[in-house]
């Protein structure tokens, strides 16, 4: 149990998002935050928020290349780690290596992906209270927030056959 105390702090809570969906509210917010808002920068926010399904930050940057001359990947990965902090977009670690992107969903959502083509689904539900609760106890730490993904196969990769190892 967690002794409560003057050092008491919750347990945990659940890191509580703004969700800001359209680019000019982004763009304002950006802009309180010190960002000079750059044609780049609105083309960036523009084309995560159009997205459906994953992106990683090359697609973004060869997507806008054309338009946006002045583009340059360190502005894409910037911005995209703006927009993270913001919780416009969530990372997702692909089996790649390269982290894609998807826009956030409404309220507190995690992500599975497969390991073999890279699909994505979200879910909801985590249901970790306990377990964080057990680990504010055990490691006296201050829990703000988790990060969870699940791998596995898609419905259309586990029809396919399973790569021979011989
Ligand atoms: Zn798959
Ligand atoms: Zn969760």
């Amino acid at each position: 149990m967690l002794a409560l105390g003057d050092t008491a702090v919750p347990v945990y809570w659940r890191t509580v998002r703004a969700i800001m969906r359209t680019a000019e509210t982004i763009l304002e917010t950006m802009h309180q935050r010190g960002w000079r808002i750059t044609g780049p920068r609105r083309a960036i926010v523009e084309y995560v928020l159009a997205q459906d399904g994953p992106f990683s930050a090359e697609e973004i940057f060869r997507a806008l290349r054309r338009r946006q001359p002045t583009i340059g990947r360190a502005t894409v990965f910037r911005t995209l780690d703006l927009l993270a902090e913001l919780g416009v977009v969530e990372r997702i670690h692909h089996p790649s290596g390269v982290h894609r992107y998807v826009v956030g969903g409404d309220g507190h959502r995690h992500h599975v992906v497969c390991i073999r083509c890279g699909a994505v689904a979200e879910f909801a539900g985590c249901n970790l209270e306990t377990v964080l609760a057990q680990v504010a106890d055990q490691t006296r730490f201050r829990i703000l927030g988790h990060w969870l993904e699940v791998s596995g196969l898609c419905q259309l990769c586990q029809r396919e056959p399973a790569v021979s190892s011989s």
